[in-house]
């Protein structure tokens, strides 16, 4: 009941914005791009709402399947390219040279795991700065690597980083949209794999999180 009329308002702003129901003078379009970005934003805090709220009710239900994880990062670097694009943000995705191992996982789940930590790269990294993402094996495990030249993440912040609604004061600055729910979500979604993520990161040099699954 919260997603579907945002869907609506969404599809109405999206038909207008697009001049399919007449055309706009400059600033009527301005307008209705400001207030489509805005109800998308909408959008994205209920989604993040809902999927916090699933996990602490223990509705969040998991279907694992055994495989390949590299098209489905490449999928999600697929998704992201225009987004850094945009940003002027050197993008690149690193797969790994050998036939990775195959791992268990929930292929939409992770998919929401690691695009709300690339996501954060982007949005962290200034433009004309990098984002390289990697897949590595190494023993038993398989790391997905997503490095940025960003903001990075004060001293005092990072222990609060994971935490709901938890946002870094200069992450506030810089970007004034976010719910602070990305990384909460993300680390539940891991540890349900079994896995571990780990971050390092020095505040003005950029941040790496690393995503490990057994
Ligand atoms: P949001 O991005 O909506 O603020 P997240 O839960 O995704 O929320 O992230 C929590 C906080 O972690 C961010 O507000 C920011 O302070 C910090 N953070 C996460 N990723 C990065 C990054 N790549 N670079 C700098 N700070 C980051």
């Amino acid at each position: 009941q919260l997603r579907t009329p945002l869907a609506g308002i969404k599809w109405s702003l999206d038909m207008l914005r697009k001049e399919e129901r007449g055309a706009l003078n400059a600033e009527q379009k301005d307008l209705m791009e400001k207030t489509f970005r805005t109800a998308e934003h909408m959008a994205d805090l209920v989604n993040d709402l809902l999927d916090a709220s699933r996990i602490e009710e223990g509705r969040f239900g998991y279907t694992f399947l055994t495989g390949d994880l590299t098209p489905l990062i490449q999928k999600i670097v697929d998704a992201l390219k225009p987004t850094a694009e945009a940003r002027n943000l050197h993008f690149t995705f690193e797969p790994a040279a050998a036939p990775l191992p195959a791992v268990s996982f929930d292929a939409s789940k992770l998919e929401l795991a690691v695009q709300n930590i690339v996501d954060n790269a982007i949005k962290y990294t200034m433009p004309q700065g990098s984002v390289t993402i990697k897949l590595r094996p190494e023993k038993s495990s398989l790391f997905l690597i997503v490095e940025d030249t960003g903001i990075g993440i004060p001293e005092k912040n990072k222990k609060f980083i994971f935490n709901k609604f938890f946002r870094g004061e200069n992450a506030i600055r810089y970007q004034t949209e976010g719910s602070g729910l990305g990384l909460y979500i993300a680390k539940s979604i891991v540890e349900k794999h079994n896995g571990t993520i780990t971050f390092e990161s020095e505040e003005n040099k950029g941040s790496v999180f690393m995503i490990q699954l057994p």
